[in-house]
């Protein structure tokens, strides 16, 4: 368990010992996890904090008056004020959802939104951010440049059509790109939109950058924390203009055979039990974090997204999707794609399997970024707290010795 304050140099020694997954062996190779834009892995803080509910407390919360409902209602709330510590708002301006898709169907299907509304999305966003605008207004992307960043003047442009609805998208899943979302934000609310952040990327390394914006989402597995747990928060007041997509225990405050009273938000967007046992993982994640220290841990992902960026333009057998220059603000998130390799997915199978490093390939939900700038695939390589600059380089130098046998050009 981490005793001691890291500086982003000692990070991933520190805590290594912390997750157990890295003690596994695959075929006798170490694990070397480099998909952590996927999903993160969980040190054993969070797993213990989940056990201890399910084996201590393991009682509904806010149903009953009995001691152990009223410990888990109590734990459950703890971690709803840390959470909004965390993203710097009120405790009632916090929603637990399943996941980030699931808090932008909730904005996106909330709003009153019609098919006369437009809504810009990010041409570089998830399909999470994408789609469930597209079922509830007219969405037009905001453009991106030729390197694959947002493209400000042609948002600007855009901002002039009125719409409704502005979906940012704070850190590309795909590039590792960090928008400019404050600024973004801003011209956003000065053209009256309402604004909806996709965090989901950039909280495991920074905390929200919340200024301007009305709603953000986000994902506690992403960040340490377990599967099934998410976060909308809904700054000012901004909760309070959802409609609820779903009512049932929990969300009311009285009902009859006629009429029913919903709960003021945050509770009437929670209808049923929650994943009570991942909130409580998802507060040790928190915690966690916390512990590291927020100030750690983005200049740890700066560090290894400069090693990344190096170690890639390196190579003349392989193309970096996204910016290339070093000034760009990005995460360690890079995904590349082989000229004169059709199957990259061949590429990762060989990586996990004959080196035990494990990366990702794919269109990454983000097909329509992927399709411009690429034979529709690309391979990715993700990194998080307990990755160093030795693992990058292990990555690559794997690559070195894959790409020939699959007749990569260059
Ligand atoms: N947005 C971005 C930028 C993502 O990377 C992801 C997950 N890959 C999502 C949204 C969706 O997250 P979840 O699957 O946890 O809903």
């Amino acid at each position: 368990m981490l005793t001691e304050t890291p500086t982003a140099v000692d990070l991933p020694r520190l805590v290594r010992p912390d997750f157990p997954l890295l003690d596994r062996r695959l075929d006798g190779n170490e694990i070397v996890y480099l998909d952590n834009a996927a999903t993160s892995l969980k040190p054993s803080v969070v797993v213990e904090e989940m056990t201890r509910y399910y084996t201590e407390v393991s009682a509904n919360i806010h149903r009953g008056r009995h001691r152990l409902s009223e410990t888990a209602s109590a734990e459950f709330e703890g971690v709803r004020q840390r959470v909004a510590a965390f993203a710097g708002v009120r405790g009632d301006e916090v929603v637990f959802t399943l996941n980030t898709t699931e808090a932008l169907n909730l904005v996106a299907s909330g709003l009153g939104l019609g098919s006369r509304d437009l809504v810009l999305v990010p041409f570089d966003g998830h399909h999470s951010n994408l789609l469930p605008w597209r079922r509830h207004a007219r969405t037009e992307p905001i453009p991106v440049d030729s390197m694959g960043c947002v493209d400000l003047d042609a948002y600007e442009e855009l901002l002039r059509r009125r719409p409704r609805v502005v979906a940012l998208g704070h850190c590309s899943n795909v590039t590792g790109v960090y928008a400019p979302v404050t600024q973004m934000a801003s011209m956003a609310r000065s053209a009256g939109a309402v604004t909806v952040l996709d965090a989901a990327q950039s909280v495991p390394h920074r905390r929200p950058e919340l200024d301007g914006v009305d709603f953000v989402a986000f994902s506690a597995h992403k960040m340490l924390g377990p599967t099934g747990v998410g976060v909308l928060c809904g700054t000012g007041g901004a909760l309070e203009r959802l409609d609820s997509r779903s009512v049932g225990g929990g969300t009311v405050d009285w009902v009859d055979l006629e009429r029913y009273e919903l709960r003021r938000p945050p509770h009437r967007l929670e209808a049923g039990t929650p994943n009570i046992g991942g909130v409580y993982g998802l507060g040790a994640a928190l915690g966690y974090l916390d512990r590291l220290g927020f100030d750690a841990l983005a200049a740890h992902d700066r560090a290894l997204a400069g090693r990344q960026l190096g170690e890639a333009l390196s190579r003349p057998a392989l193309r970096i999707v996204g910016p290339t220059s070093p000034s760009v603000d990005r995460s360690a998130t890079i995904s590349l794609a082989v000229p004169g390799v059709s199957s990259l997915r061949e590429i990762a199978r060989i990586m996990s399997d004959s080196y035990g490093i494990m990366c990702r390939s794919g269109h990454l939900c983000a097909q329509p970024l992927v399709d411009r700038f690429t034979d529709h695939e690309v391979l990715r390589i993700s990194a998080y707290v307990y990755n160093d600059e030795e693992q990058i380089a292990r990555a690559f130098a794997a690559l070195d010795e894959i790409l020939p046998t699959l007749g990569a050009v260059g």
